[in-house]
């Protein structure tokens, strides 16, 4: 693990002023004295309220801005209350999260998500694909089939891959405290690297300063979606800290 190129990517949901900004001097700094440093990589996702100052307070630091949705249109249009990738990108953002599952909740389904992902290539923006099976999935043991449906249709007709990162996160594990067994993690990521190869998969769902030393042990991990801890710098960086001990 120690020598792995690994993603911490920051989903702060819809939590967030500029306030909240305050703070991030601790992660710029500590990135800056981590030996580690050149095997990191930091994306934070704020709300798009905080897309703009986020952007302006991290210039020429080592950390990037994402956003954590886009709408599929690829022009502007009468869609009140949106914001398409275009918009994300001229704010500052180059990583978009597509797919959560808090958005897969309200609807968003894996067509739709692929005409998203498809309108982010297009202005250049790099997506993170969440995916993941919810309780029921997990019970009746459809777990792979759910992914891989997912995966295959989110990704249908996509060719450039390579700026594509998946994050695999159980629905079950988001927000809950509980985390899935580490064989039975190791087995889901091995799974989907497998079956769609040459993907970085990321593991999220309830990552903390605690469970990080359980979860940093399973290699085939690429890298973490922090929600909940990543809202405060302290556990955020001890998370990342925690990993490379
Ligand atoms: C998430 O929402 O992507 C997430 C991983 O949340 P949490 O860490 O709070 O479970």
């Amino acid at each position: 693990m120690t020598n792995k190129y690994m993603y911490f990517i920051a989903n702060w949901k819809m939590y967030g002023g500029l306030n909240s900004l305050n703070s991030l001097h601790k992660v710029i700094n500590f990135l800056r004295k981590f030996k580690k440093n050149n095997f990191i990589k930091i994306v934070y996702c704020p709300p798009h309220t905080l897309i703009r100052p986020m952007s302006k307070k991290l210039k020429n630091s080592l950390i990037n801005v994402g956003a954590q949705n886009c709408h599929e249109n690829d022009n502007y249009g009468p869609f009140t209350g949106s914001v398409n990738a275009k918009m994300l990108k001229n704010v500052g953002a180059k990583f978009v999260i597509i797919g959560h599952s808090e958005n897969r909740l309200r609807g968003e389904n894996n067509k739709l998500i692929n005409i998203k992902i498809k309108s982010a290539l297009k202005v250049g923006l790099k997506v993170i694909l969440c995916i993941g099976e919810t309780s029921v999935e997990k019970r009746k043991k459809i777990t792979k089939q759910i992914l891989s449906k997912q995966i295959k249709l989110g990704l249908d007709k996509i060719k450039n891959k390579n700026k594509i990162i998946i994050a695999y996160e159980p629905v079950w594990s988001i927000g809950t405290g509980i985390i899935p067994k580490p064989e039975d993690l190791f087995n889901t990521i091995n799974f989907i690297k497998k079956k769609f190869k040459n993907f970085k998969v990321l593991y999220g769902g309830s990552v903390n300063t605690k469970n990080i030393n359980e979860l940093k042990l399973i290699d085939n991990i690429d890298g973490f979606l922090i929600g909940g801890a990543s809202q405060d710098s302290k556990k955020f960086i001890d998370i990342i800290k925690k990993t490379y001990i």
